[in-house]
């Protein structure tokens, strides 16, 4: 389920305390260490299920530590690419694939999901899904406004129950036609319509159990930071669960590219809506964060009336603040912003002195995490996709280095399919119509 029926996001009840275990954990595989995160909040599936899942999940990333831990200089980055898309967010969709499937065939029901992406998103849901019984997934894009090797990576599946649908208009269009869509709710129900955006809870969790990866590869220090190229606050928050979980990270860094409005919030409590500016970090140009809801449930202490005036005074007058308990706030994140010279520069820096290519996301994290480095205690950087994907960046930043991935390479010379449509709601119903299950 994405969002709740009252439009509001799911939380779990409870969040699992796990300090007194943390010393088993050390030595585990990441696929146990999963296990060992995940069934604290599944009591709908046995573990022997629950076991299957996540084995099936991982077995297609092409690393046997799943996101291993490279040490450079003065920090560490997680690599969190080694998924089928090379991007962190296989972490979850390649799970949530297989989850939405058992579920389906339990219950002999259906499912076709609905999809808008400007690159990332869309191709690893189509990763997750491809070939899975009982769904189809429909993914909206812009025409011409992914990069090229994002649109490969979509359309050179030609699994039969995907579909890829290059809508003539901008990701706008292609999202306000898919809430438009979703909003009937009779086209919804009779074609079982769901979605896969990164307010799915499933994706959450999924994403908590890397956050004890690193620590265990650290060899479970006392404390240490981890900094988070941050979008959508999907990816953060799963590391703020892992903190009241009881992981003994000592600051979240909270990076953004120039689309600040959540590093301005964390240093001053003013969360202000402002233009969306087009960035090296494409998948971070947001600017309102679909999970930090979430955040503010918890920062409120779960007084989920606070969280709705919060939410309904920035909807109607595009700001809102938050008194906080400064001193805890305090002690849980630091943030800064990365300008696009500073990514370029960060990127430059990484080659040039630590000998390591990343991307520009990766470079954001690593940009902000740097600056908050603190003397004895370990800095784990957060590395969302491998940078090959972002050939555009690299260039200008590196123009002297090429950098491919045997996966990017060979989709050149793969067919594909696709559907090219005007921002048309009718012609795009139609379309699902006689496609769906
Ligand atoms: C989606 C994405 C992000 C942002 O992650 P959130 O969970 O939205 O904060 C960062 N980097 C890359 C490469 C991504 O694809």
């Amino acid at each position: 389920m994405g969002l709740a029926s009252d439009g509001g996001l799911l939380v779990p009840q409870s969040i699992p305390d796990l300090r007194s275990r943390l010393k088993s954990l050390r030595g585990m595989s990441y696929n146990a260490l999963a296990f060992e995160i995940m069934r604290h909040y599944i009591d709908d599936l046995s573990d022997k299920e629950l076991v299957g899942l996540i084995d099936t999940s991982y077995a297609t990333f092409d690393h046997e530590m799943i996101t291993p831990l490279k040490s450079l200089d003065d920090f560490h980055v997680l690599e969190l690419f080694h998924g089928p898309t090379l991007a962190f967010k296989d972490v979850a969709l390649q799970f949530l694939g297989n989850l939405f499937e058992h579920i389906l065939e339990g219950s002999d029901a259906r499912l076709n999901i609905l999809c808008a992406t400007s690159g990332d998103t869309g191709s690893a849901a189509i990763a997750g899904i491809r070939g899975k019984a009982r769904i189809n997934i429909f993914v909206l894009y812009p025409t011409g406004k992914t990069s090229p090797l994002q649109e490969r990576q979509m359309t050179t599946v030609l699994d039969d129950n995907v579909h890829n649908i290059s809508l003539n208009g901008s990701f706008d269009d292609c999202q306000t036609l898919m809430k438009s869509v979703f909003s009937d709710l009779n086209f919804r129900d009779q074609y079982q319509l769901g979605a896969v955006n990164s307010v799915n809870w499933a994706r959450i969790l999924a994403q908590i159990v890397y956050y004890f990866s690193a620590w265990c590869q650290l060899d479970c220090p006392d404390r240490f930071n981890v900094a988070v190229p941050t979008g959508n606050f999907g990816n953060i928050f799963a590391g703020y669960l892992a903190k009241r979980m009881g992981l003994p990270i000592h600051r979240l860094i909270l990076a953004t590219n120039q689309n600040d409005i959540l590093a301005n919030f964390f240093n001053s409590g003013l969360y202000q809506r402002g233009d969306v500016h087009f960035t090296h970090s494409p998948a971070m140009d947001i600017q309102i964060a679909s999970n930090f809801e979430r955040y503010l449930f918890f920062e409120f202490e779960q007084a989920t009336d606070k969280v709705t005036d919060f939410m309904n005074l920035f909807q109607s007058t595009g700001s809102a603040n938050v008194n906080f308990n400064t001193k805890r706030h305090s002690e849980d994140f630091l943030a800064g912003a990365a300008s696009n010279e500073e990514t370029l520069q960060t990127i430059k820096w990484c080659y040039e002195k630590q000998d390591y290519l990343v991307d520009p996301h990766t470079a954001v994290g690593i940009h902000v995490g740097r600056q908050f480095s603190e003397l004895g205690i370990p800095l784990v950087c957060l590395s969302t996709a491998h940078p090959a994907k972002f050939e555009g960046a690299m260039k200008t930043a590196l123009p002297e280095v090429t950098v491919t991935h045997p996966i990017l390479s060979e989709l050149t010379d793969l067919p594909e399919r696709k559907q090219q449509m005007e921002v048309d709601e009718q012609a795009v119903k139609d379309y699902l119509a006689t496609r769906a299950d």
